[in-house]
Order: C-alpha cells, then structure tokens, then sequence
C-alpha cells in the first residue's frame, strides 16, 4: 500500500466545451476507512461522462477530481468491515454509489441512491494507477478474461443494458438504436441477445456498417432527413422500442419518431433540448412512453459478468481502442466534437 501512485485529474473544466486542463499526478498513497477496497486498475473505460466533466457539462464535486467512471482490477487490500475481498481478488469496478439502505437500495434500484459518491464525480474514479471503492461497488470478474472486457462492460456495455431493461425489449420486439458508438453498437448486441431485431441509426456509414455487421436488419443514415420516417418505412409502422443515446435534439426527435403507437423510447443522451409541439401531440394521441435511463444497478452489471463468464454474452468483436491514461488528455480533446455515444477506448494505466 505504500507505492505511489499516477492519476488523471480534472484540474478546471473548460469554459469553451474544450477538453479542460486535465494532468497526471502523481499522489501519496491512498489510505482506506473499514468499508472500503484499494484496487490495482488493469483496464478503465473512457465514458461520456470524462468527456462532459472535461468540458463543463457536468461538475464533479471538488478539484482537483481523478476522472474514470469504471474498471477492471486487482484487489490490493480491503478494509477491516470488507471482509468479501482479499488481495488478488479480480474485480470489475462499478462506477456508482450507493448507501445500502435507503428505500432506492433496497428495491433495486441503487443507481438512484443520493447518499452514496460516484466514482469519478464525487470521488476519486478509475483513470489511475489505484483507486479506493466501496467494497459494495465490487463485483468479482472472471479471472480468465481480459480486463479490458470487464473494464468495458461496467459502462460502455451496461449502460446500454440498463436503458434496454427501461425501454422494455425483449423477445420479438424492434427497437431502434439512434447513435451507434461504443454504447450503441453493445445495445445492437444486447437487444439481440434479449430476442429483438434492431435498426440501426447513426450519421456515420462505418458504425452503420459494423451495427449490420453485429446483426441489424437494418441501418438509417441519421443525415438523411425525415429519419424518423424512414425507420417506421423499413419496419412497416414503426418500431416497439427507441434507444437515443446521442444527446442531440434531432436524434431525439428522431427517436419519437421512429415509435409505432403504444412505443417507448428511452434517452440516455443528456442536453437534449426540447421536442417539437408536433411531436408532444404524437406522444397523446398515440399514447407513447418516454423514459430516462442512467447508470446501470449493481444487479445489471452482476447479471452481465455472469453472462461473460458462461459465455452467452460475446465481447470478441468489440474491439476497444487501447490507449495508456497519459493519453487521455489528447483522446478527450479528440473526441469532444462527435455526439454523446463516442467510440469504446479502454486506458491502461501509465
Ligand atoms: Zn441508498
């Protein structure tokens, strides 16, 4: 416990929706109260939420703040009171919070807890050399898989899983995935792994390409105008399902759109701005469900990694690109002109 360690930290956000000033530090020891795990980071995932934190969307709670929503590691010690996990153990890190306790804990639905901290919000998060987390926030990973797959798998995969139980898909519903970025192209799989067919939309023919290569039946260029349209046209009437994941008001008006009557879309994209009159009417006189979906529930990111161990769940073809966390700076600053689904980039610590 004694070695130093390196972190990303959020010195100021931006004031210009730039990348921020963001430094590798280098900071003492951590130190641990009862309840909480050090972790060795292997693997952390590059989230929207580094990219909004980076450009002032959203405000971590003090700064400087070590950025990183979610892992994959190695225990290194556990408090006295965390008696589940001991060195060596590996782990997948979940990013939320939560007390326990309170009536959103205990009927699962702890991403709701407000007693809790979030890792790379209000405590110190993923993108470092160690990071302290709650022992509830663990979750033991399979140790024969890369942790780049379990670092992915506690955002870029669960929350997309997490929105897809919100939206209701199941077996032989279609849905339509509007923005097909590392999350959006993990809800193309996951949809299909619950028995829906997906139609996929995104402005971008190569992420058009690969969603039909992950088994869309169909893609929609989100360019193309009328897209809305054009998804209720390939799916004679419109789709079961919506999942807008882009954080843009015309993707979000796409995404109503696209609805049959009695449809649901679920937004995960934040800073959406407001839907059109026309499309308020559509949401009465076709009686249309829209809900918010956030982070994933503990039970989500359980019930992933058992599906990655029995291998139901297939992560071979999301190939992240693999960076070290000096990086980042640069991969942020890259990626805060494309919309709120970027593409899946796992850091390594260094
Ligand atoms: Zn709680």
């Amino acid at each position: 416990m004694t070695e130093p360690q390196h972190a990303l930290r959020l010195h100021a956000p931006a004031d210009d929706g730039g990348a921020g000033e963001l430094r590798l530090d280098e900071l003492p020891a951590p130190t641990l109260d009862e309840h909480e795990v050090l972790v060795r980071v292997e693997a952390s995932v590059l989230d929207p939420d580094d990219l909004a934190a980076t450009a002032g969307a959203i405000r971590p709670r003090g700064l400087p703040r070590t950025l990183g929503r979610g892992g994959a590691g190695v225990v290194v010690a556990a408090g006295t009171a965390s008696d589940d996990w001991a060195a060596g153990d590996p782990v997948a890190i979940d990013g939320g919070a939560s007390c326990g306790r309170c009536v959103y804990c205990t009927t699962g639905r702890d991403n709701l807890c407000v007693a809790g901290r979030r890792l790379g919000l209000e405590r110190d998060g993923t993108h470092a050399r160690l990071v302290v987390v709650d022992g509830r926030h663990l979750v033991p990973a399979p140790g024969d898989v890369d942790p780049a797959q379990v670092a992915m798998l506690t955002r870029t995969v669960a929350v997309p899983y997490h929105a897809l139980k919100r939206a209701g898909v199941g077996e032989d519903v279609t849905l339509a995935v509007h923005g097909c970025g590392g999350r959006g192209l993990h809800a193309v799989l996951l949809a299909q792994l619950a028995g829906a067919e997906v139609v996929a939309v995104d402005a971008d023919a190569a992420r058009r390409d690969t969603a039909l290569a992950w088994g869309a039946i169909a893609a929609v260029d989100a360019t193309g105008g009328d897209v809305g349209a054009r998804v209720r046209e390939v799916t004679e009437g419109g789709v079961d399902c919506s999942l807008e994941l882009t954080g843009r008001s015309e993707q979000l008006r796409a995404a109503v759109e696209s609805l049959r009557p009695g449809g649901r879309a679920a937004l995960v994209g934040t800073g959406l701005g407001a839907l059109p009159g026309a499309v308020l009417d559509r949401l009465t006189a076709d009686e249309l469900d829209v809900v918010g979906a956030g982070d994933p529930t503990l039970q989500d990111l359980g019930e992933l990694l058992d599906l990655l161990a029995d291998h139901r769940l297939d992560l071979s073809r999301s190939l992240p690109r693999r960076v070290a966390t000096h990086e980042l700076p640069d991969v942020l600053a890259e990626l805060r002109e494309v919309d709120g689904d970027p593409d899946l980039v796992v850091a390594t610590p260094g």
